[in-house]
């Protein structure tokens, strides 16, 4: 098999498996494949760890509120942060699985073989016609062109008021609108949430709930009763959704795209696949977790001391997570983080103010430093894992 492996573009050379090699492929570099790879390469001499991802460049989509406010992010570049750990980088996009022959193949007609795969390929927000979404990089751009005009986000999930309050800070003579079916911040605690409602308001956001946006135009909102609501843009961000890369594949999938894994993270259909992160329906006692870098993490971490563990011919434990926390930023001057149980309801304890900046600064830096510093965190040390609140079945 020929292959570019150089993610300049230009060299080829011929793959062969080095003697004694399990080859481990990771489909996506996000947040939770870096970790994966990283935590892969580190545990196991016998693994050689590839690493697939459309582009060189590290999306922190944690942050893409902020680029869509105009904001510049660092260039962090992923076969600087992974080669020296001995992972492969192969720039492309996976096109297909051949579940039958263990390779990926990729767009361009590439393939690349696989002892175990680690299915890591990330969500996205539902696109619907003439609004943008969240990862849409012509979101700026209008932004940046319509400084004194109409913004209308529907949804106000953590996307929705996390994009609001940034744009309504960065373009002060913009109208910013959050309309919604259900409370901004309903799943936080009383305290949190006024907090989160205080700071919509001295953004002049206007916030319109209990109402179904049921068209979107190119300039308006159509609601419930035909009602319609001039707008010069429009920001989706509800309905997730996952590529049906995996589903196309003959793997058994949930409705949302999602590869359904066993306790131990393993697709319940094709065992030397692992499911990690967004791409993931992980059921834990408590209920399926919700894509979050939180929880996606602790699945990277451990994923990779699972195929350490089976490289060893042991067999990979259940996996066992809880959450933390809500970390919501209302623009880069204040910001609100809900302390919550292992199954995400709310504990009375919150931050606000400075203290939920720099906590939510934190948490969002966090996971480069680890991939910068070639850490990989072993799961167990995470705390996470929900305690008598998530007892296995
Ligand atoms: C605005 C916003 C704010 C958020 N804030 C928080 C927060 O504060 N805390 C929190 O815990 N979570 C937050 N999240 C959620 C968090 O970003 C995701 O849960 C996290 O990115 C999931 O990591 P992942 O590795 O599964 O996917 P991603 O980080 O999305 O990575 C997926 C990777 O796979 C690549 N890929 C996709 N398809 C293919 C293909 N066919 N071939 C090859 N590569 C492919 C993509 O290019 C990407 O690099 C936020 C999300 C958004 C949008």
């Amino acid at each position: 098999m020929l292959y570019d492996d150089s993610h300049t573009g230009s060299r080829l050379r011929r793959l062969a498996r080095p003697w004694g090699m399990t080859d481990i492929l990771v489909l996506g570099a996000g947040y939770t494949g870096m970790m994966a790879a990283l935590g892969i390469a580190r545990r196991s001499k016998t693994a050689r760890v590839t690493l697939l991802n459309p582009s060189t460049r590290f999306t922190e989509r944690l942050r893409q509120h902020q680029v869509a406010a105009g904001q510049e992010l660092g260039n962090h570049q992923i076969p600087q942060l992974v080669e020296p750990a001995g992972v492969r980088f192969v720039k492309g996009w996976a096109a297909g699985i051949d579940t039958q022959r263990r390779r990926v193949v990729l767009s361009d007609g590439r393939d690349l073989p696989y002892d175990t795969l680690v299915y890591a390929i990330g969500s996205s927000t539902q696109a619907v016609n003439y609004a943008f979404t969240i990862d849409d990089p012509q979101l700026a751009a209008h932004l940046r062109d319509h400084p004194t005009g109409v913004l209308t986000v529907c949804g106000a999930g953590l996307t929705g008021i996390e994009a609001a309050t940034e744009v309504a800070e960065a373009y002060p003579r913009m109208r910013v609108r959050l309309i919604s079916r259900g409370e901004p911040g309903s799943m936080m605690g009383p305290k949190a949430r006024a907090h989160l409602m205080r700071a919509l308001d001295r953004l002049d956001i206007e916030v319109r709930t209990g109402v179904n946006v049921t068209k979107v135009l190119p300039d308006a909102i159509e609601l419930d009763g035909s009602e319609l609501v001039g707008t010069d843009g429009t920001l989706w961000t509800t309905g997730v959704r996952v590529a049906p890369l995996a589903a196309q594949a003959g793997i058994t999938t949930d409705d949302t795209g999602r590869v359904v894994v066993d306790s131990t993270l393993r697709s319940v259909s094709h065992p030397e696949i692992y499911a990690i992160g967004d791409a993931a329906a992980i059921r834990q006692s408590y209920g399926v977790i919700h894509g979050t870098c939180q929880s996606g993490i602790p699945t990277a971490a451990h994923t990779a001391e699972s195929i350490a563990r089976q490289l060893r011919g042991k067999a990979p434990q259940p996996f066992r997570f809880g959450y933390l926390h809500q970390p919501v930023s209302l623009g880069r001057k204040d910001a609100v983080i809900q302390f919550t149980y292992a199954d995400d309801t709310p504990r009375r304890w919150y931050l606000k103010g400075m203290a939920a900046i720099m906590y939510k600064e934190a948490v969002s830096s966090s996971p480069l430093t680890f991939y910068r510093s070639r850490m990989a965190i072993p799961a167990r040390m995470t705390g996470l894992t929900g305690g008598r609140r998530n007892r296995l079945a």
